[in-house]
């Protein structure tokens, strides 16, 4: 155990002492803030891992591209666990709360099947399948990018004036992403909105 100076525990002790916890710059944070974080790494270290083939791999979520360890049972098929890789030069073992929780991306069994639709001009919510949005957003998609499709547009023509340019795309749609879709899903999704020709197209979880 590292000493406590005057009750304290200072910067130099916890150094001394937690050589073994992951990522000393936030560890020397912790310290600076007077948190002691020897107790959550023990009790951290008393869960038992879950046992299977190891496959490194990376976070799916965001550009920070954090080092996961994704445990398989090959024999099964299956997931058993995702954790953060200690071995990662980028993220140390660590993982945000999101990549922490990548496992509930394969199996939650809580995770909503059906939408909720409130008609317009209605005061109730409605469940319905999730083809049945899907479809509706569709269809909605095709009204509005026909009704507002922009081919060309004025725009400067570099002499203090303007001139009619080929623009193909509209303004009437936006695209906002959820900090669940990991980058494949995000590539997917610009190509789609670009390819319609939207141009508002915005991700909540950039970082
Ligand atoms: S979502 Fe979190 S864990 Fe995943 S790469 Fe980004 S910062 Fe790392």
């Amino acid at each position: 155990m590292a000493e406590r100076t005057g009750g304290k525990l200072t910067r130099r002790d916890f150094l001394k002492g937690t050589a073994g916890v992951a990522g000393t710059a936030v560890a020397v944070e912790l310290v600076a803030l007077g948190i002691d974080p020897r107790p959550v790494e023990a009790k951290a270290l008393a869960v038992p891992l879950k046992k299977g083939k190891e496959v490194p791999s990376i976070c799916p979520y965001c550009a920070v591209g954090c080092g996961q360890i994704v445990t398989v049972d090959p024999a099964a098929g299956k997931i058993l666990d995702i954790q953060g890789n200690p071995d990662s030069p980028i993220s140390e073992g660590t993982l945000c709360p999101k990549g922490a929780a990548t496992y509930q991306l394969v199996d939650n069994p809580h995770r909503w099947t059906k939408v909720k639709y409130r008609a317009p001009g209605s005061d109730r919510w409605e469940e319905k399948p999730l083809s049945w949005a899907m479809d509706r957003i569709a269809e909605r998609v095709k009204e509005t990018r026909d009704a507002a499709f922009n081919e060309f547009q004025d725009m400067p023509d570099g002499k203090g004036g303007t001139a009619k340019k080929r623009v193909m795309n509209t303004y009437a749609i936006a695209s906002l992403g959820g900090a669940t879709m990991d980058n494949e899903w995000n590539y997917i999704h610009q190509k789609l909105m670009h390819s319609l020709g939207v141009v508002f197209v915005e991700n909540q979880a950039r970082i």
